[in-house]
């Protein structure tokens, strides 16, 4: 069957935060090292994520927002073997379709393209002086589908999404810089230098982030570490939990699991670590064609990479005599 068939469908756009996870990890994608997201009304009026990656080129422009259309990708074997954060070809597409867009992007730093899309529909395209690198805005979300505004909750949710979505990326990516503002108000910056722990001081803050001791642990399989709180620095979910795998946000029980085991009976009942655990392992291993968002994930030998998180993190904690 052809590629797009294996591809399953599905709706990957249900609201702001949805929008602002594609088009970040489009933006990483395209190796950017500067991603500046700002919103308005919680990304419901408006959206705009500006990189410095490498652009598209003007006779590409139109293609990257046709169904299907990805540069990311070029056999199904590939589909097994995924390194990018996109490759279904979808996310433009569906979010043009539901919303006001606009695009301007240049290979160069020269001369660049602006494109207008509504609705699906091509309004303008031209040529623009335009920094290196992609500008989208996206505006007046599911203005052609009002049932699906009305799905929304409030705005103070919906930007809670966005946070939370920008914080995982952000942690996962601590080579990129980010700033996330919603109506000129600074929810996040980070360094971009390199180094995990002040992407997490960026994120959750210097007190937490200097309280964090550091795991790392290596076999011929996968590469653990990150940084975990002491048992007695806790929150009351397990939102602050983390896991990284080769730079994707990804939702696993088992592993958070492990890491909650990782602890053994040193966390008391209702409380939860701050951890951020970034994992490398061979992509051949990790399936991300589960579920359209590719936050699930089917991995080959996730009870051995449970175990060597949880031991890790368990040697880490008696070797600090707690
Ligand atoms: P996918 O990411 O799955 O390939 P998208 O619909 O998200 O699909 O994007 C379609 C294509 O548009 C990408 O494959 C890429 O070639 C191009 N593209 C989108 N966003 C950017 C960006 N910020 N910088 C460079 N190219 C981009
Ligand atoms: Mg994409």
């Amino acid at each position: 069957s052809t590629l797009s068939n294996q591809i399953a469908a599905g709706e990957v756009i249900e609201r702001p935060a949805s929008i602002v996870k594609e088009l970040v990890e489009n933006a990483i994608d395209a190796q950017a090292t500067q991603i500046d997201i700002a919103v308005k009304d919680a990304g419901i009026s408006a959206i705009q994520v500006t990189d410095n990656g490498s652009g598209i080129a003007n006779d590409e422009v139109e293609l990257a927002f046709q169904p299907h259309a990805t540069s990311k990708i070029h056999s199904n074997n590939d589909l097994f073997n995924v390194k990018t954060l996109g490759f279904r070809g979808e996310a433009l597409a569906s979010i043009a379709a539901v919303a006001k867009v606009q695009l301007i992007t240049s290979t160069t730093g020269l001369r660049g393209t602006l494109i207008k899309i509504a609705g699906g529909k091509q309004l303008q395209k031209r040529l623009v002086a335009a920094a290196k690198g992609t500008s989208i805005t996206v505006t007046d979300l599911f203005y052609n589908t009002p049932a699906r505004l009305k799905y929304l909750k409030t705005v103070s949710t919906e930007l809670n999404r966005i946070i939370d979505i920008v914080d995982r990326l952000a942690l996962a990516h601590p080579q990129i810089a980010f700033t996330l503002v919603n109506e000129q108000r600074n929810l996040i910056r980070t360094s971009g230098n390199g180094k995990l722990q002040q992407t997490i001081a960026g994120i959750y803050g210097r007190k937490t982030a200097a309280q964090m001791v550091e795991i790392q642990q290596n076999t011929s399989d996968f590469q653990v570490e990150g940084f975990i709180s002491l048992p007695q620095q806790t929150r009351a979910n397990r939102q602050y939990m983390s896991l990284l795998i080769n730079g994707r946000y990804i939702i696993n029980f088992p592993l958070m699991k492990a890491v909650l085991a990782g602890y053994g009976s040193k966390l008391m009942v209702g409380r939860y670590p701050v951890a951020v655990v970034q994992i490398q392992m061979d992509p051949l291993l990790v399936d991300v064609n589960v579920h359209p968002t590719k936050r699930e994930v089917r991995l080959s030998k996730e009870e051995q990479l449970a175990t060597l998180i949880q031991q890790t993190i368990a040697a880490k904690l008696s070797q600090l005599n707690l």
